[in-house]
């Protein structure tokens, strides 16, 4: 399995290093999103995939999660798409694309599948399996963390405090915890106000869950600007901070 970081920011990361939370899985089942920001839709054409992709998993309904995929859904159309697409999301992120592409929706040349999120086994196919867990962000309606498993396991935390159990059960064992990371200690009340994750406390939720790997995600560069020196001085090798368009073998 691999895991493509199309973007590793969040809602308020200024300028393009950045870009909205976004993700691409290539497993043995298919080819999975996990959430879609603005701009993915760039880094899904330019590798010639927006026509290939099979599922995209949306985790809630902030737009730096999803605002995003109407534009990929009329750009694949765009692009020639024929393939059946599968979307999981919030009920009111189904809401949104609907009034955002009327017209795309009416004229569109393959079959467009939305699905609602829900706690639970989502997807059980030979080679791919996806769970749910609903994650504590008290901030959306809906929030969702998603686990695939496709030969290796990866927890996709989505947004969220930390403590939080459903979570942590979605993601004990797990071989990859991609958590959030939206803010450094000096920040933690920010965090903690809106349901978010420091750099240490990700830290820790990796440790409570036994993760083999920790992939720090969804950094707001206002709020974490210091998250490499952070996580350079815990001295860990087992944790790593994702950057845009990184790449992983899991
Ligand atoms: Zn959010």
């Amino acid at each position: 399995m691999y895991l493509h970081i199309i973007g590793s920011g969040a809602g308020g990361s200024p300028g393009s290093k950045r870009w909205r939370a976004a993700n691409l899985l290539e497993t043995d089942g298919g080819l999975v999103v996990v959430d879609c920001g603005v701009g993915c839709h760039y880094r899904l054409s330019d590798r010639g995939l927006l026509t290939e992709i099979d599922y995209v998993f949306v985790t809630h309904s902030h737009m730096d999660h999803f605002l995003g995929l109407p534009e990929a859904l009329f750009q694949a159309h765009i692009e020639g798409r024929r393939k059946r697409l599968v979307v999981v999301a919030p009920k009111i992120v189904a809401r949104t694309i609907e009034a955002a592409s009327p017209h795309l929706l009416k004229n569109i040349n393959y079959q467009l599948e939305i699905r609602p999120a829900a706690p639970g086994p989502l997807l059980e196919l030979s080679g791919l399996r996806v769970e749910a867990a609903q994650a504590c962000h008290h901030t959306a309606e809906e929030a969702y963390a998603y686990r695939v498993e496709s030969g290796a396991s990866l927890v996709f935390t989505g947004d969220t405090s930390p403590n939080c159990e459903p979570v942590r059960r979605l993601s004990r064992g797990v071989d990859v915890l991609v958590h959030e990371a939206t803010c450094n200690e000096q920040n933690a009340g920010v965090c903690s106000k809106y349901g978010h994750t420091t750099t240490l406390q990700a830290i820790a939720e990796a440790d409570a869950v036994g993760a083999r790997l920790l992939v720090l995600t969804h950094i707001d560069e206002g709020f974490n600007p210091t998250v490499h020196k952070d996580v350079e001085r815990t001295g860990r090798k087992d944790v790593i901070v994702a950057e845009d368009n990184m790449w992983l073998r899991i």
